[in-house]
């Protein structure tokens, strides 16, 4: 009997050391990402309290696979997996003591080291190992870091993860970097960006978005060519808003195509009126390349003419060489129906991009725009003036004409015009003005 009792409390302590097993299992799993098996968000979250307000320097370092999504779609959701389990095997061979890590999103990683401890190794590492799980391809695997610097930890996790994330889009889709720190202004631009989406709508109702003009001049006998379509926003206090601050939140977010239309009715509309007026005159857009995905370019531009009884070959279209460089589905037959319809279609930025001078005989555009800027960018003046006469000269060749933008002197505008450049718009004659001042100053006759 004794024997019996002595058997069955064995069997009890058996079942309960089991249970007590399962719950440590439980724990660790719920504590720990299923895939990779290092700690997950709440976790991370958990352990990294107990650093709160400490006084030791320290780096939360957040990273980010480069199209993810695309390399599961690629090479399937195994190689995906592959890729983030092998990262989370590389914190786990460079950490050292006092690290803490997890995985706190679908490919995202969050490394908190003491700043007297962290090595680059583990950045570099991660970008050499996990392009050898696709070895056998030729894609590229992209891994970004952002780095967050705390001095007292006293911040909530989330909000030093997001700060480090922001460093990360200031290098995005840059093949040099590989990390970034995050700094201060980074949070004030994503606030900037977010308010310029907010405000967008009400904005554009009350007519904040407004076309200036800059004047384009023909040097020889200072008549004037034509003139380019700039946007400012000028905010209901006066204050203007340079297209730099918001074209690009917009390009991003999509809100471009509304703006952009906003911008060539105005110009359109404008075009009308001189037109009636007598006053024959040509306005040159930028169309963002973004436009084309959302919008029938041409369908739009045809609709503006036939509503403000205008010419197409008054409307002019700038496009950038980047825009034309690109992979945009359809933008040369997009480009061809419009010169096909009587528009001009102007090449924008030429010689900022990266298509050789041999690509010149391949566009089919009507008119070159040179960015004076690629001649002050470049540190050896003589070898850029060289290039900058081959391409105008090229250019001349094919029977193409030139502007000649950004130009600020009149040196600069004797160089240029010895090249064989005779159209010309930059701070030298004129900065982009008011619709209104433009009309007191050019278009009196
Ligand atoms: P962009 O098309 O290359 O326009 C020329 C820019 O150079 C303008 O800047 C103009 O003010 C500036 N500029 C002109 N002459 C000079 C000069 O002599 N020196 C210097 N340093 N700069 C000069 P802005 O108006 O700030 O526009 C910047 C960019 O924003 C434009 O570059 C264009 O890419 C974009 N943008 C402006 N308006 C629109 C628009 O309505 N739609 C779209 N999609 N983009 C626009
Ligand atoms: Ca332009
Ligand atoms: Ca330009």
């Amino acid at each position: 009997m004794l024997r019996v009792i002595l058997i069955c409390i064995l069997i009890l302590i058996f079942i309960q050391q089991l249970m007590i097993m399962r719950g440590r299992k439980k724990r660790h799993q719920v504590g720990h990402d299923e895939l990779t098996g290092i700690c997950n968000w709440e976790h991370l979250v958990q352990k990294a309290e107990a650093l709160r307000r400490s006084d030791k320097p320290r780096y939360v370092v957040y990273s980010n696979i480069a199209e993810f999504k695309l390399i599961n779609e690629l090479f399937g959701r195994e190689k995906g997996n592959e890729i983030l389990k092998k990262q989370a095997d590389l914190i786990r061979e460079q950490a050292e003591e006092g690290w803490l890590y997890g995985r706190v999103g679908e490919d995202h990683f969050v490394v908190i080291v003491d700043q007297d401890k962290f090595h680059k190794g583990y950045l570099y590492g991660c970008r050499k190992e996990l392009q050898k799980v696709l070895s056998d391809s030729v894609y590229n695997v992209r891994i970004y870091f952002g780095i967050y610097k705390t001095e007292h930890f006293d911040e909530p996790l989330e909000s030093m993860c997001d700060k480090a994330a922001l460093a990360i889009d200031s290098i995005k889709g840059n093949t040099q970097e590989i990390f970034a720190y995050y700094d201060e202004t980074m949070l004030e631009n994503a606030l900037k960006w977010k308010r310029a989406v907010d405000e967008f709508d009400e904005a554009l109702a009350a007519g904040e978005f407004q076309m200036y003009l800059q004047p384009q001049i023909c040097a020889e006998n200072g008549t004037l060519h034509g003139a380019e379509a700039l946007v400012r926003r000028i905010k209901a206090d006066g204050t203007m808003i340079p297209p730099v601050e918001f074209i690009p939140v917009y390009e991003k977010s999509g809100l471009i195509c509304q703006m952009d239309r906003y911008i060539w009715e105005q110009a359109a509309q404008k075009l009308g009126e001189w037109k009636k007026a007598g006053k024959e005159m040509r306005i040159s857009v930028n169309i963002s390349p973004k436009d084309f995905y959302y919008i029938d370019v041409h369908e739009t531009f045809k609709h503006l003419v036939e509503k403000y009884g205008i010419e197409p070959q008054c409307l002019n279209i700038e496009i950038t060489e980047t825009a034309i460089m690109s992979d945009i589905p359809n933008l040369r037959t997009e480009l061809e129906k419009l010169q096909k319809s009587g528009f001009t279609v102007e090449i924008d930025d030429f010689g900022n991009g990266y298509s050789s001078l041999n690509a010149l005989k391949d566009i089919d555009v009507d008119v070159l725009k040179i960015d004076m800027g690629f001649l002050r960018k470049t540190e050896n003046k003589s070898k850029s003036r060289i290039i900058l006469n081959s391409v105008v000269k090229m250019a001349r060749e094919i029977g193409m004409p030139v502007i000649t933008e950004g130009v600020e002197t009149i040196e600069q505008v004797n160089m240029l015009m010895k090249m064989g450049c005779d159209t010309f718009q930059g701070y030298y004659f004129s900065k982009p003005i008011s619709v209104g001042e433009f009309e007191k100053q050019y278009m009196k006759e």
